[in-house]
């Protein structure tokens, strides 16, 4: 690991100071189990790490009310998945947390940087590759023709197919969620769906984040979906193991079982955590039946783009969503 200036502060005013005098070359340090493991395999190379986990006094709060709920950045993953609101009103939120990881990371990562992990992308993460657009801009995309099994068919670019490799942020997406956010311009809060970025040209730049500015909380509205809703991940192992397709899924039926909302979140598939609002809009005001389900699934994938080691991919998507659907059909709520 190279050596790099490490920053505590104490609180956020601190934190973005530290971050400011430091200049663009600087990272906040909260679990680490992203920036760190990065660090170490020489592909993030920060000059400066300012640890906020004394910011968790102010921004670890868990809270739901009629209003929806709202989760502090620098919350554990553990801490929320495991939260008797969270599991009860937004299951969604709780499995999506559960099934990522290991128990060990889980307890050690916050929500932030959780959203904030970067590709899986083994081009990406090996420094012996000369052609990673994201890591090197210009250099080229070793997976457009290499291992790109895991990686995304859907918002990719001719110069990168990296997927995103979150599920929380899934169902973020997907439940219509809000990031606050604080830098030396203030604060402001922007939809979660347009805090990551597609790659287009520049796959080096995946956040709308500005220079300095910090993830502080997540806002979830309330709606009559919530309860009715989970996530379904299909990996090559049941544990430890991230998302080859998966669905978030939120809806609202009425007692004969047509959808009145349908809120419907992609991962494993996509360069950004991906709400398909195609397949919401092919549900709405249908009975949720096979036949509906697999509309919905159609109308996700209709944009996919599959080449090389990914055929398979479309295809699991699509049964991954139809399962979902129908799993969540049959939920008491
Ligand atoms: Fe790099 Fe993206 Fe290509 Fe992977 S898919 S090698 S991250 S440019």
């Amino acid at each position: 690991m190279r050596p790099f200036h490490y920053e505590h502060a104490a609180d956020r005013a601190q934190a973005l100071k530290a971050a400011a005098a430091a200049g663009a070359n600087v990272h906040y340090l909260a679990g680490g189990t992203t920036l760190i493991d990065l660090m170490k395999l020489d592909v993030m190379r920060p000059a400066t790490v300012v640890d906020i986990n004394a910011l968790a006094r102010d921004h670890a709060e868990v809270r739901a009310d009629a209003e929806g709920l709202k989760l502090g950045a620098l919350a554990r993953m553990s801490d929320v998945a495991e939260h008797p609101a969270v599991v009860r009103d937004y299951p969604l939120i709780a499995q999506s947390l559960d099934l990522a990881a290991s128990p060990q990371l889980r307890n050690m990562a916050s929500l932030g940087g959780n959203v904030l992990q970067r590709t899986r992308c083994p081009y990406f993460r090996d420094t012996g590759w000369s052609a990673c657009n994201k890591r090197q801009p210009g250099s080229g995309c070793a997976a457009l023709t290499g291992v790109n099994r895991k990686l995304a068919i859907l918002g990719v670019s001719d110069h990168c197919i990296a997927n995103y490799p979150g599920d929380f942020a899934v169902a973020l997406a997907a439940l219509g969620a809000t990031v606050d956010l604080e830098g030396p311009a203030g604060r402001r809060v922007i939809p979660f769906e347009d805090l990551h970025r597609l790659p287009g040209e520049t796959p080096h730049i995946e956040t709308n984040l500005k220079p300095g500015e910090l993830i502080t909380g997540f806002s979830v509205p309330a709606g009559s979906w919530t309860r009715r809703s989970l996530y379904l991940k299909i990996r090559d192992r049941q544990s430890y193991e991230f998302a080859l397709t998966s669905a978030a899924i939120a809806l609202d039926l009425d007692a004969g079982g047509v959808v009145r909302e349908a809120r419907i979140g992609l991962g494993g598939v996509a360069a950004k955590p991906w709400r398909s609002h195609e397949a919401e809009a092919a549900l709405r005001g249908r009975p949720l039946d096979e036949a509906s389900a697999q509309a919905a699934a159609h109308a996700a994938f209709a944009g996919a783009k599959a080449g090389g080691q990914q055929a398979f991919k479309p295809e699991l998507g699509r049964r991954t969503l139809v399962r979902a659907l129908l799993e969540a059909r049959t939920m008491e709520v």
